[in-house]
């Protein structure tokens, strides 16, 4: 049986991991590794701590199908709504910039639920604080290296990290890696931003009738969400969260400073712009440094092979384009070449 890892607990591995035990079932041994203490990456939903009931979408906020994609994309759409991960964005959204046949979709369980679904189905072994810092070729196998323990061994390696933390790895990713292929990944370019959310007592009962506001006009604040009202759940009982991303330009111009510093810059504008906000119980910042992808790979499938054998293959949303859709393009696209090179048929081909 082969064993392949999977690197990034993210959108593109968990449904790369989904689709790769779909289509091979108990011929391949799946593992996940994370750095992260959980899954999700950029589609993460985050907790305050001692308030467990409070929960806030810290990065991605609701999904998009346009009409092209709502139909190439129709089993994935039908089977996370009809398991209930995903329903449709009723709430009231103020200065959204969406066409008129596009479908929004939003996660009563918030988005790392999209995550966990697809994880969930592809049983495989999944590891959180596994940190891989290096790729090295050992004959027909590929050992990875990780920070916090042992090496181990993999029949085929799957990275789906940020490009520039593919880049960071030790071993053999560098050399193997055409001008080309560098040439390309050194292109991509991300945005960056600092996200914030704010956690309310239970009493608390915003005055503004939104659920999801973009701000234009700030140079700080770019989209304000009451996280319950946008998923169309109840937050009583336990109280509203408040998210709130602020701008590129405010990102960029921030990004080497501490999240800490920045917090206070952010929730001075927010007091500007909603006056009479309640005092929250608690507060998470995050600083997103690669957020959404703004130049990906350039004429790409939706992967890149590093070496076909043993398989070291590279994906995400900067093989593709940085939402769902190109998530999905992406595993896809890879499920390809997985079974091509794992299948005894494949490799002869
Ligand atoms: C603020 C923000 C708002 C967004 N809004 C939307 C939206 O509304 N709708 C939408 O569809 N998309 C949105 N996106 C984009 C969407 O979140 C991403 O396209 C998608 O989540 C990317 O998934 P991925 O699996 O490719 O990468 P990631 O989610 O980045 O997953 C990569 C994983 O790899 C892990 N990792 C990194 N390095 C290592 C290592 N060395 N060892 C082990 N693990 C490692 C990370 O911890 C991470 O979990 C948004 C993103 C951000 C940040």
């Amino acid at each position: 049986m082969s064993r392949v890892l999977i690197v990034g607990a993210g959108l593109t591995g968990s449904v790369c991991a989904c689709l790769l035990r779909r289509e091979l079932q108990n011929k391949v041994h799946i593992v996940v590794w994370d750095k992260a203490r959980g899954s999700g990456g950029r589609m993460s939903t985050t907790r305050p701590p001692d308030h467990l009931s409070h929960s806030a979408d810290l990065g991605a906020q609701y999904i998009t199908a346009t009409s092209a994609y709502a139909q190439s994309h129709q089993s994935f759409y039908s089977e996370l709504l009809s398991s209930g991960v995903l329903q449709p964005l009723l709430a009231q959204v103020e200065g959204m910039k969406h066409k008129d046949d596009d479908r929004n979709y939003v996660t009563p369980l918030g988005m790392c639920s999209v995550v966990k679904h697809f994880l969930s189905e592809s049983g495989a072994d999944l590891f959180f604080e596994h940190h891989v810092t290096g790729v090295y070729r050992c004959g027909a196998s590929w050992e990875v290296e990780r920070k916090e323990g042992a090496s181990e061994t993999f029949d085929a390696v799957v990275l789906t990290m940020p490009v520039p933390q593919i880049l960071q790895l030790q071993g053999d990713v560098g050399q193997l890696l055409s001008v080309q292929q560098r040439r390309q990944l050194d292109g991509v370019v991300y945005s960056s931003r600092f996200a914030v959310a704010l956690f309310f007592p239970p009493d608390v009962v915003f005055s503004f009738p939104w659920a999801v506001r973009y701000v234009t006009n700030n140079s700080c604040i770019c989209y304000i969400a009451v996280d319950d009202r946008k998923r169309n759940t109840d937050a009583s009982g336990r109280g509203p969260s408040l998210v709130v991303h602020t701008s590129v330009p405010f990102g960029l111009e921030h990004l080497e400073r501490d999240k800490e510093d920045v917090q206070p810059i952010i929730l001075l504008e927010l007091s500007k712009l909603l006056p009479d906000l309640p005092q929250p119980i608690s507060i998470k910042c995050q600083k997103w440094r690669y957020s959404q992808v703004l130049t990906s790979v350039p004429d790409c499938p939706g992967h890149m092979i590093i070496l076909d054998q043993p398989l070291l293959i590279c994906g995400g949303d900067a093989f593709s384009h940085s939402n769902f859709d190109g998530c999905v393009e992406s595993a896809l696209s890879m499920l390809s070449v997985l079974k091509a090179s794992l299948t005894p048929t494949g490799r002869a081909n």
